[in-house]
């Protein structure tokens, strides 16, 4: 028996490529093209260095406020955290400890297999129809929660309102999460829903429609009980997650509701613009709700473009996995 028996063993959730140079066109990550509001930028350069000294607000206070006030929710219903990947995994360890296995698509987002490892929670996923549509007649099963990505990803379909009740109506017993990305850029976020059901718990980002990935702020929203749960199991880990000039420029990035407007707007009309372009090419993609594509071509395949593309220093993200490894995701 050695230390390297007791080490983890795991298989990690892989990014998409940061190439080390600095004239390429990076389609890989979903960023945003644009900068953030100028309120953020406002704000960084005002930012009084010397309070660093001093830990940040652990409740991110004026951070979650804003977003509570946004929302039309309360203090109470708000958790911030370090991006959502931070709050996803978080909302893994408080809200999946059942012994029945937690269900979500064969193909979504492909962190949720990693937490599950790690966490060891059970897993089970399902499959998609050959559009790539979640059948919410398919999470009528036991299980110990429910994960959907609306939009999802990486297929980038958006689905409404009476979907998610469908699903919420048959798992009164499990916490579903709505981890909603991309629902900014024409998806329909279940926050309505959230008066109806406590046991959903909404997740989004300020990393793609706030162009704030480099910043990484993500918050969820769900009942006083799932946010009591969530700060109980942050509070376990590591108080600051949130340092100080993230919860002063999320602030900034919140206030200013007209420059986000303008932004996804402007987002969504290359998107739409994209899409007739990728068809008189005779690509095929999903009807993207998000900010990128989810593309085939009937006679390339989508590893050659892939290649070839790089090539020419532009990224976009290729997965070599079953029934998606003839497709690309392209970021707007
Ligand atoms: N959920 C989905 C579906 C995503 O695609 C991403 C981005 N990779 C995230 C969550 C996490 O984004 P972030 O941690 O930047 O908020």
């Amino acid at each position: 028996m050695s230390w390297r028996d007791n080490l983890i063993k795991i298989e990690p959730y892989v990014a998409g490529e940061q190439p080390n140079k600095t004239d390429f066109i990076k389609l890989n990550a979903n960023e945003n093209p644009y900068p953030p509001a100028p309120g953020v930028l406002r704000a960084i350069e005002q930012f009084r260095g010397g309070s660093l000294k001093k830990y940040p607000d652990a409740n991110a206070k004026p951070l979650a406020d804003a977003l509570a006030k946004r929302f039309g929710l309360q203090r109470e219903n708000v958790f911030v955290g370090n991006g959502s990947d931070d709050v996803l995994a978080l909302c893994f360890r408080a809200f999946f400890n059942s012994d029945m296995p937690v269900i979500y698509p064969d193909i979504t987002y492909s962190f949720y297999p990693v937490w599950c490892e790690m966490l060891h929670i059970p897993f089970e996923t399902i499959p998609v129809d050959d559009s790539f549509n979640i059948n919410a007649a398919d999470y009528k099963r036991p299980n110990g929660g429910v994960v959907i990505a609306n939009p999802n990803a990486p297929t980038s379909i958006g689905r409404g309102l009476d979907f998610m009740r469908e699903i919420l109506d048959a798992n009164p017993d499990s916490v579903v999460i709505s981890d909603e990305a991309y629902v900014d850029f024409g998806g329909t976020s279940s926050v309505p829903l959230l008066k109806e059901y406590e046991n959903l718990v909404v997740v989004q980002t300020f990393s793609k429609s706030r162009s704030m990935a480099g910043m990484r702020i993500g918050y969820a929203m769900g009942s006083a009980e799932l946010i009591k749960a969530l700060n109980d199991v942050k509070y376990s880990f590591n108080s600051y997650t949130m340092n100080r000039t993230s919860i002063l420029l999320g602030t900034a990035s919140i206030e200013d509701d007209v420059y986000f407007k303008e932004t996804v707007e402007k987002i969504v009309n290359t998107r739409e613009w994209f899409k007739a372009e990728m068809k008189k090419l005779g690509f095929t993609f999903p009807d993207s709700k998000a900010n990128f594509l989810f593309a085939s071509h009937p006679k390339v395949p989508a590893k050659e473009i892939f290649e070839a593309a790089r090539e020419k220093d532009i990224y976009v993200r290729y997965f070599d996995k079953p029934r998606i490894n003839n497709y690309l995701r392209i970021t707007i």
